[in-house]
């Protein structure tokens, strides 16, 4: 059975408890997984070690892969001790917000668009903090790789990822040895994907679901997945390639 690698529960936003998330993705022949936010700056997400601590220990009790989405631009990633690292079967890194060279964070989903700001130079400084996040963050997952701001998401995702970019991208991945996740909320152009599977990028698939209608749906992810050659058995399972660096 594929993972659904990436849900959400009341943890942080979701709205299903882990009991009712594991119902619902092993309904749909899905092995689940919770990866809620940890992170200081997501509403809701797990905000202390404290918390973090006891999401694990909640989540010990049950037949369920043990996730997390750390925020790439959040400190809390860098104090997790240790010890609780471990007791993740995952982790997940997220670009929800950049630095810009003008020391700005850009948030993807609060910030206004900067007045000024060409989306190109954002782009660039987008892939900039892609790198920096892939050599120094210790995650085993990249979150929806083509999330970008609000403002950008009128424009065709092949003019923003162009072919370099993706380059860069693919090749930081490869180079930390972390999976490219096929997000079936934040979905990316083929190009992309095919672009890391060449690389030879593990993929990821991820529903990023928060509700019962979303959590394991993880069709269409695998159906690309699929298509590019990548059978069921290569795609990232926590049990055989989690604990990047343990
Ligand atoms: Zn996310
Ligand atoms: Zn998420």
């Amino acid at each position: 059975m594929v993972v659904d690698c990436h849900a959400h529960t009341t943890f942080s936003d979701g709205v299903l408890s882990v009991e009712q998330l594991i119902a619902h993705v092993t309904a749909l022949g899905v092995r689940p997984s919770v990866a809620d936010h940890c992170s200081g700056d997501v509403r809701g997400a797990l905000h202390t070690i404290e918390a973090v601590r006891n999401y694990l220990d909640e989540l010990e009790k049950h037949d369920v892969f043990r996730g997390g989405e750390f925020c790439w631009h959040d400190s809390l990633w860098r104090d997790l001790p240790d010890d609780l690292a471990a007791r993740f079967t995952h982790r997940i890194g997220s670009l929800h917000a950049i630095f810009l060279p003008n020391g700005l964070v850009m948030h993807a989903f609060a910030s206004p668009w900067p007045s000024g700001l060409d989306p190109q130079r954002y782009m660039d400084a987008h892939v900039d903090n892609l790198e920096q996040f892939a050599a120094g963050m210790p995650v085993d997952i990249l979150a929806h790789p083509t999330l970008l701001p609000m403002a950008l998401r009128k424009m065709p995702l092949e003019e923003l990822w162009t072919e370099p970019r993706e380059e860069r991208a693919v090749a930081a991945l490869a180079r930390a040895g972390i999976a490219f996740e096929i997000s079936n909320r934040y979905r990316p152009h083929d190009r992309f994907v095919r672009r890391a599977v060449d690389a030879g990028v593990r993929i990821s698939l991820g529903s990023d679901g928060h509700t019962a209608e979303q959590v394991g749906r993880i069709a269409w992810p695998r159906e690309l997945a699929a298509r590019l050659g990548v059978a069921d058995d290569q795609l990232f399972d926590p049990l055989v390639h989690g604990h990047r660096g343990h």
